[in-house]
């Protein structure tokens, strides 16, 4: 059994009046997370650790924000995508740790539909994600509603 480790970060601008995607389900919020796809930084960020694991670039390499076949497209889509991409090395997900960090709205109601969308989208057992949330405090560009950001680790497993 190989297992590898990954790490996946990313960040969005939040602008007013603007869709809210996060984990695959959409919240009811005043501003939303802004970008090329449908800005869902924490798939974007588990996207990441599970391309990192597996030694296979970034997502913005497989899915450029240049490239109109990707322009507002669900990042679950992505996120298949990206499991496929490691299928093909052999790879299989041992687990997913992430974590948003975001002043408002509170997503902690959130987590247990994202956990249930996530798992279903990749098939893998909800057990096997976690998904954790914190404010910045108040400080920086987090803290002032400018943008969101989200961090995760996974493993993957090879027989
Ligand atoms: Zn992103």
């Amino acid at each position: 059994m190989k297992i590898k480790v990954g790490f996946g970060f990313d960040v969005h601008q939040l602008r007013s009046n603007h869709p809210f995607v996060l984990g695959g389900v959409k919240l009811d919020h005043h501003s939303g997370a802004y970008g090329h796809s449908d800005a869902d930084v924490l798939l974007h960020a588990i996207c990441d650790a599970l391309l990192g694991a597996a030694n296979m670039r970034d997502i913005g390499y497989h899915f450029s924000n240049t490239d109109d076949r990707w322009k507002g497209i669900s990042s679950v889509i992505l996120l298949q995508e990206v499991v496929k991409l490691i299928a093909g090395k052999g790879f299989t997900i041992g687990n997913i740790d992430a974590m948003v960090c975001l002043e408002a709205p509170k997503i902690n109601p959130h987590i247990p539909a994202m956990k249930k969308h996530i798992a279903e989208a990749i098939s893998i057992s909800e057990e096997d994600i976690s998904i954790k949330a914190t404010t910045n405090e108040q400080m920086g560009f987090i803290g002032r509603e400018e943008g969101v950001v989200a961090y995760a680790v996974c493993l993957i497993e090879k027989a």
